[in-house]
């Protein structure tokens, strides 16, 4: 039940609602959940119970009624038998590398990080075979990735029900490529047939495949097999093909050979419009301060926003508190304190200079022209923002500079992030470098 409902209703709504219901008792006909408040149950009721019967409906023997009880509506007895009953129930998962219906074009928000790809992977639903074949998107992870291909995958399900759409993680392909190797005469036959005989081919994450020469090989003939056929392939990487190490040059050459396309981290804006559309399909309410407080703190994976909105209106839940900016405060510690442990300030320095087109010599010595300064700021800023580091040792880093000097810069890019657009869109931009990893 849990798989038809979270195919239903949209990840953040599943998360906040759905999840924390445990099933109570089953009473002949009708099955009773419980939910952790009484507030709780009526939003819940309000928002979901249609979902709930129709997600009921579709097992076979299951109860055609449902009710939900909140905890504190439980007498006490019943109250301390269901807490030492109730086993830790482990969400069902749906089956591993299905393609999920919610990643579709409609629910992914285009924005100028985004645009070539989403018209690309569009171009290839429409005509699968014969425009980009293949088609390589590339991009940092939690950008959007795994999302468009498979909204590839959907459009291509709906729209042209005859075709073989076959979705895997690279990760796939290799433990049943050598499951093949390893077992019965024939298997090997049979992981062929499967994957050359489908029309369209999506392989997520094929950076993998990296130090893997007889996967790398398999998949050469398997390109080899699906382009003579005229059939299509997608493939998702964390990086383009040449940057991925140790790899056959006849597999780096297909995967380069038709359209490459990068996602890149989302700028404000389109962070802002994502949010929206995910509070708007979780059917919540929140003010636009308080998306905007999430999409300025939470640069780049947006896998993260969405987690940091899930957190949020959690806590709002759980506090009965609407959600505004002290919520979004909260939720953003944890966040914070669970990032930035990771970050070194080498690179953050790095991400700026690719940032700016500027070399880390220059950007930590000596040069007072406005191309070097500008960016040397940011990433002193960027340094104090992100780490713990004392003001005399972010100065030893940059040629031994005063402290004085590093709280200027600090306090001159903190005043520009506030008054210029320019420099706060540099700034998140770099934090998202740094930040995806
Ligand atoms: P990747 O495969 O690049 O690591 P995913 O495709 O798994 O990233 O995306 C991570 C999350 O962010 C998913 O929940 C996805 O729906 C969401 N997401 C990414 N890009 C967009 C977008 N442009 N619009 C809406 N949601 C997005
Ligand atoms: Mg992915």
């Amino acid at each position: 039940m849990l798989s038809i409902l979270e195919v239903e209703i949209n990840s953040l709504g599943f998360d906040v609602w759905i999840r924390p219901l445990r099933p109570l008792m089953t009473d002949g006909d009708s099955l009773v959940l419980r939910a952790p408040t009484s507030t709780f149950k009526s939003e819940v009721t309000a928002r979901y119970m249609p979902f709930l019967k129709e997600a009921l409906r579709g097992i076979d023997g299951a109860p055609s009624e449902i009710s939900i009880i909140a905890t504190d509506e439980l007498d006490e007895k019943t109250k301390v038998e269901v807490e030492h009953k109730e086993p830790e129930k482990k969400p069902e998962v749906i089956e591993k590398n299905t393609i999920n219906p919610k990643y579709n074009f409609e629910s992914f928000v285009v924005g100028g990080c985004n645009r070539l790809a989403y018209a690309a992977a569009q171009a290839v639903a429409e005509n699968p075979g014969e425009v980009y074949n293949p088609l390589f998107i590339y991009g940092g992870v939690g950008l959007g990735k795994t999302h468009i291909m498979q909204a590839i995958g959907n459009a291509v399900r709906m729209s042209m029900t005859n075709l073989k759409v076959l979705y895997v993680s690279s990760d796939t392909f290799i433990n049943e490529f050598i499951e093949s190797i390893r077992t019965a005469k024939g298997a090997n036959q049979t992981f062929r047939d499967k994957y050359r005989g489908v029309d369209l081919l999506m392989i997520d994450d094929v950076q993998f495949i990296s130090k893997k020469p007889s996967t790398q090989d398999e998949i050469f003939h398997t390109f080899e097999a699906l382009r003579s056929a005229g059939k299509q392939m997608v493939f998702a990487s964390d990086r383009p093909p040449q940057d991925i190490p140790d790899l056959d040059s006849r597999v780096r050459s297909r995967f380069a050979s038709s359209l490459v396309v990068d996602i890149q981290p989302p700028d404000l804006e389109t962070r802002i419009a994502i949010l929206q559309k995910k509070a708007q399909d979780a059917k919540v309410n929140i003010q636009d301060s308080a998306l905007e407080f999430i999409a300025e703190h939470v640069p780049g994976n947006i896998r993260e926003m969405e987690g940091v909105l899930t957190k949020v209106i959690f806590l709002a839940k759980l506090s009965e508190r609407k959600i505004d900016l002290s919520v979004c405060r909260e939720a953003l510690n944890d966040y914070r304190v669970q990032t930035c442990d990771e970050i070194t300030a080498d690179e953050i320095i790095d991400c700026t200079c690719r940032y700016f087109n500027v070399s880390k010599d220059d950007v930590v010595g000596k040069k007072k022209n406005k191309e070097v300064v500008e960016p040397r700021q940011i990433a002193i800023y960027l340094i104090n923002d992100l780490m713990t580091l004392p003001l005399t040792s972010i100065g030893q880093i940059f040629g031994g500079r005063e402290h004085t000097t590093v709280m200027h810069a600090r306090d001159k890019i903190s005043a520009a992030v506030a008054a210029d657009t320019k420099i706060r869109t540099a700034v998140n931009d770099i934090k998202a470098m740094v930040l995806r990893k």
